[in-house]
């Protein structure tokens, strides 16, 4: 079997557990080669020059569009625009969108596992504009109840905003039944694909998405890079996020007409080296395949919950299904601080993350303060598995509580 390991030059060359892929994923050599390629043959400012380099430039930039426009679905590359992360695009929603659409006496419904970057943008919208933020709960396996859901959406709703996958509990949600009811009230979808893109294809159209934000670290692509699928009509009534350079038709001391679309929302100099490498990963990552991928990281979190389970001071967040988790599997251990856990496999050569995983309101709902997150790619292997299984068998011994 092909080993995976081989394409990312970090993991070849090296002996770590790398199992804080939620956090950022690795990158392979062909996204590093792709973006090193843009700085040695195509470096200009794009959008600018007229002369060859500036539109090599610009050509490269404007394919990675098209690149990120088929990955989601979108219908037209007018409704992608390049942002730094996931956060960024979900900020630029709630100031654009959220600011200028939602006022006082509306309502703005997210899900109690939202991270906090498509938390606080809405606590900021409601604070600002005088609507309610209300909350969609979740059961302890992570699971939602359309059935309250559709009884929480009402004519006050304008936006329903929720992750398709948490990233603590891997847990994958019923994005298209939820932008269904929001429709069906006038209230538009806010969707986090952070999490749903490394693992799983992305179809705006078939989700029923409004907006959808991802980061281009996550899925293999270089850190600085993300994108935001907003449909057209809504993109068109916005106003610009931020303004200055590259997104005016043309200026006069009193005021601006704004570039079409998405430039209108892509301000300054763009990182177009960063949109190269992410193409360079979508490219990857359709390579190997989401299914191969699926079923590489069902079968590692499978393995893990197992033998998690034989461990009876081990407490997995979320389902027992290993096809629930999306390669995550966030745990507590009895007595020891989540905190000693990560440095403890550390020690043993082995990443992981220890907190609240930028989730509080979904811990302290579950009845945690922090946790620890394992997280695989398909890159991961059993060994790595087995390894820090054999780790946490060994945690409260190493704690000083005996055998
Ligand atoms: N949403 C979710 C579900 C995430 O897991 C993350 C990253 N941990 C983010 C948003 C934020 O992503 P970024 O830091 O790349 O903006």
């Amino acid at each position: 079997m092909y080993n995976y390991k081989n394409d990312f030059p970090l993991l070849a060359n090296s002996t770590v557990a790398y199992l804080d892929n939620a956090a950022t994923a690795q990158r392979p050599q062909c996204v590093i080669d792709a973006e090193d390629n843009f700085y040695r043959t195509c470096n200009a400012n794009p959008m600018r020059g007229l002369y060859p380099l500036s539109i090599a430039a610009t050509d490269a930039y404007e394919d990675a569009r098209e690149a990120v426009r088929a990955f989601l679905n979108a219908k037209s590359t007018s409704e992608i625009i390049f942002t730094r992360n996931t956060t960024e695009g979900l900020n630029l929603i709630a100031y654009s969108y959220g600011l200028t659409q939602v006022h006082a006496g509306d309502e703005v419904l997210v899900s109690i596992m939202e991270h906090h970057s498509n938390l606080l943008p809405w606590q900021m919208v409601c604070r600002q504009t005088g609507a309610t933020l209300r909350f969609i709960e979740c059961r302890p396996d992570g699971s939602v109840d359309l059935d309250e859901i559709a009884a929480q959406i009402t004519d006050k709703t304008k936006i329903v905003a929720m992750t398709q996958v948490s990233n603590v509990l891997g847990r994958e949600n019923p994005i298209r039944a939820v932008a269904d009811l929001a429709h069906a009230k006038g209230a538009v979808m806010v969707v986090d694909g952070a999490q749903s893109t490394p693992h799983k294809a992305v179809d705006v159209q078939a989700l029923g998405a409004d907006f959808l934000a991802f980061s281009g670290h996550k899925i293999f692509g270089p850190m600085g890079i993300g994108a935001l699928y907003g449909r057209k009509e809504l993109l068109k009534k916005m106003p610009p996020f931020l303004s200055g350079g590259e997104m005016i038709e043309s200026v006069t001391r009193e005021g601006a007409v704004f570039a079409e679309l998405p430039h209108k929302f892509e301000a300054g100099t763009v990182n177009a080296a960063g949109a190269v490498g992410l193409h360079a990963a979508i490219n990857y990552l359709q390579k190997i395949g989401y299914e191969e991928m699926e079923r590489r990281e069902t079968a590692l979190v499978a393995r893990a919950l197992a033998g998690m389970k034989e461990m009876p001071y081990v407490h997995v967040l979320g389902s027992e299904l290993a096809e629930e988790h999306t390669g995550i599997v966030a745990f507590a251990v009895d007595g020891v601080h989540p905190h000693d856990i990560s440095e403890i496999l550390a020690a043993d050569d082995i990443a992981v993350r220890a907190g609240h995983h930028c989730a509080q309101p979904l811990l302290k709902h579950l009845g945690y303060n922090s946790t620890v997150r394992a997280s695989f790619a398909f890159y991961n292997t059993e060994e790595e598995v087995d390894r820090l299984l054999a780790s946490v068998s060994t945690l409260r011994e190493r704690m000083g509580y005996g055998k």
